[in-house]
Order: structure tokens, then C-alpha cells, then sequence
């Protein structure tokens, strides 16, 4: 039994997501204690509860504690069983976390598997659909996982009802580490905006803001085509494809925020990216760690990555990690470079 204290680090989700993903790809169980302890309403929410249950299904585990507001989990997993799953989260909570907690073990299962999510798929504080189909999965085909996603509708805060259908093909073999130093050339620079159920100005304007301060070129077609009773929701994308990586940086708007500060975000989160050489932004750098550990785990090679940015979510993750898989995490900084993360064995 792995002891994990829920208040480590930042103190969120993170480390419960990660815990049920290793605890199934590893077989090891865990108890975890001061579950999100950092947040102002610790313990299990919709989502986070939802997570738990869809892990229990696939795995068979044997689980005290999984309630709204639990504060402590213990997780014991069986043999992860491919197959076809219905998760729902049952309100506007991310339906993409959900699809995260389970990825890592079900590409590691024997077979393949479909999942039907929903829930949110375009939330603030979670990876939306459109960065883990570009930005997350082509990096975890290229460890030997392939997979597709659809999204059927798009999903926000707070009506939810997203809806995402995801197939994942076993790695059948052992997942082959690469490291991922350099972006590369940049092949393509794509804005778009989803504002189904929302004044169609809002999304112009966002738009407009964008491209003026990138320098892109402003296209009405960049808004994407979406029933109105997908929303209302808010959601401006800014894909990066470069030779080595795609990014996909994301800003949510809310009501209160008008579409110019949406815009400005965004175009803050770009900059600070292109900054930088670092192959990886904050959120690729702190979710990429976890598929590549695995790889480094099963082959026994060492890999690295770079990153513009390290936050408190990486680093936590890093010390989740540590504690379920025998590899060690090291990191290098450099003022002109950002960061080196070096997986080891
Ligand atoms: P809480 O901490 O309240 O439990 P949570 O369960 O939503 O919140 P966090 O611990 O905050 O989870 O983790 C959120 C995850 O979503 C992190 O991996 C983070 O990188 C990712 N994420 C957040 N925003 C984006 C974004 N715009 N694009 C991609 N990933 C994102």
C-alpha cells in the first residue's frame, strides 16, 4: 500500500489522476489521505469522483472512500480490462480528465477499447478535447500507442453535456522513450474560436485581437461551425504545429470577461511560449511526464524533454510519480532555454 498525501506539492487533483492512472499500469495499491487538500473545497468533487469510479471499472479495484467530499481513498487495483466504456461526469465537470485517468493503463491493456465521455470537453483548469487530440495523443503514438477522438459536442460550464467518443489501440509491446528537445520549424500557426449560444461579435472580436497582435491573418471561417445548444460557451485556440510538436494553447472565456481580455490572454500564453526554444509549454510539460515515465520504466532508457515553463502541477506530478514507478526525475534550468526534464530509469 502506497501512502500519498493529498496535500504534497500544489495540492489538487493532480495527484489523485495520477495516483489511479499508476496504481493501474503498476498494480500497486494506494491510500490517499488530505485528498486536494490545496483547494478551498478539498475532497472529492463531481469530477474527481467520476475519475475514481470510471478507474474502478476498468480495473476491477476494490475502493473505500469513493464519495462526494471523501477526503480519503484507498485504491486497489486488479487486472485492467480493454474494452468498451460510458463514463459520464454528470454535470459541467471535465469529461477530458477523466479520459486522461484512464488512458495511460488502457493503452497498456491487452486489447483495444472505446470510450463514450461526457461531460465538459472545454473547461478552465483542465486540458480540452482539441489539445489532447493534437497536442497529447500524436506524442503518445509516437511512444507505440495510437488512438483517435471525436468530439460530438462540445461541452462548458456550466451546462456540460459535451459528449467525446475516444478509441485507443493497445501499444501491444513494450512503449518505446524518445527524447523531445527541440520544437523544430514551425509548420503552421492556426487560430480558432468556439462560441456556440454566444453573440457571433464575441467571437470577431477575440479573433480580430488575436491576428492583429500575432501578426496572423484574420478569417471569418476560423469560427467553428457549432449547434447553439452546445452553449453557451467560450473557447479561443491557438494551434502551434511545429516539425517536432504541436501546442495548443487554449483561453475559456466567462461571463464578466470581455472577449478583448480573452483575447489578451491568449496572446500572452503565445508569447511566453515563443520566447523560448522549449519544445514543450506548461501544460504539455506537465502531462507528457506521465506516458513517458512509463516508456522509460518498461525499456529501461532514459529520455528528456525541454519546456518553456515548470510549474507547481509538473513538479507535483514529478514527486507522484516517483513514489509509484522506479524512475528518478531530474531537472536543469537554463535563463535562455527554460527547462531540461531527464526521465531515468
Ligand atoms: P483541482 O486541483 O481543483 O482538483 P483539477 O482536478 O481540475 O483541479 P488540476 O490539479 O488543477 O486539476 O490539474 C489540471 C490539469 O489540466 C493539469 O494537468 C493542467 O496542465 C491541465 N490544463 C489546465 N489548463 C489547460 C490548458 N489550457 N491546456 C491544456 N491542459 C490544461
Amino acid at each position: 500500500m502506497i501512502d500519498i498525501d493529498g496535500a504534497a506539492g500544489e495540492g489538487g487533483g493532480q495527484i489523485l489522476r495520477t495516483s489511479l492512472a499508476l496504481a493501474m499500469c503498476t498494480g500497486q495499491a494506494f491510500e490517499l489521505q488530505r485528498i486536494r487538500a490545496g483547494r478551498a473545497k478539498p475532497g472529492l468533487m463531481r469530477q474527481h469522483l467520476t475519475c475514481v469510479k470510471a478507474a474502478a471499472a476498468i480495473s476491477g479495484a476494490e475502493v473505500t472512500g469513493a464519495e462526494l467530499h471523501s477526503q480519503t481513498l484507498r485504491f486497489t487495483p486488479g487486472p485492467v480490462r480493454a474494452g468498451r466504456y460510458r463514463f459520464q461526469v454528470g454535470s459541467a465537470g471535465s469529461c477530458m480528465l477523466v479520459l486522461q485517468t484512464v488512458w495511460p493503463a488502457l493503452m497498456l491493456a491487452d486489447g483495444p477499447s472505446s470510450l463514450s465521455l461526457s461531460g465538459g470537453t472545454h473547461n478552465p483548469m483542465a486540458p480540452p478535447f482539441h489539445f489532447l487530440e493534437r497536442s497529447y495523443a500524436p506524442l503518445l503514438r509516437r511512444l507505440g500507442a495510437a488512438s483517435s477522438m471525436t468530439l460530438r459536442r462540445a461541452g462548458f460550464y456550466p451546462a456540460g453535456g459535451g459528449e467525446v467518443d475516444v478509441s485507443l489501440e493497445p501499444a501491444g509491446g513494450q512503449l518505446q522513450p524518445f527524447d523531445l528537445l527541440a520544437r523544430g520549424e514551425r509548420l503552421s500557426s492556426q487560430a480558432e474560436c468556439l462560441a456556440p449560444g454566444l453573440p457571433r461579435n464575441v467571437a470577431h472580436r477575440e479573433l480580430e485581437v488575436l491576428a492583429q497582435a500575432m501578426g496572423w491573418i484574420y478569417d471569418p471561417r476560423q469560427v467553428v461551425p457549432l449547434r447553439q445548444n452546445e452553449g453557451p460557451g467560450n473557447a479561443l485556440m491557438a494551434t502551434l504545429t511545429h516539425e517536432g510538436v504541436t501546442e495548443v494553447f487554449t483561453q475559456i472565456g466567462e461571463k464578466g470577461v470581455s472577449a478583448e481580455t480573452v483575447a489578451t490572454r491568449l496572446v500572452q500564453e503565445l508569447r511566453d511560449y515563443l520566447r523560448l526554444p522549449g519544445a514543450l509549454g506548461p501544460h504539455l510539460a506537465d502531462q507528457w511526464v506521465l506516458p513517458l515515465a512509463l516508456a522509460v520504466w518498461q525499456r529501461g532508457l532514459a529520455a528528456s524533454y525541454t519546456a518553456t515553463a515548470l510549474t507547481p502541477h509538473a513538479t507535483t506530478n514529478f514527486d507522484t510519480i516517483q513514489r509509484f514507478l522506479p524512475v528518478r526525475i531530474t531537472t536543469t534550468a537554463s535563463t535562455d532555454a527554460g527547462w531540461q526534464v531527464t526521465v531515468h530509469p
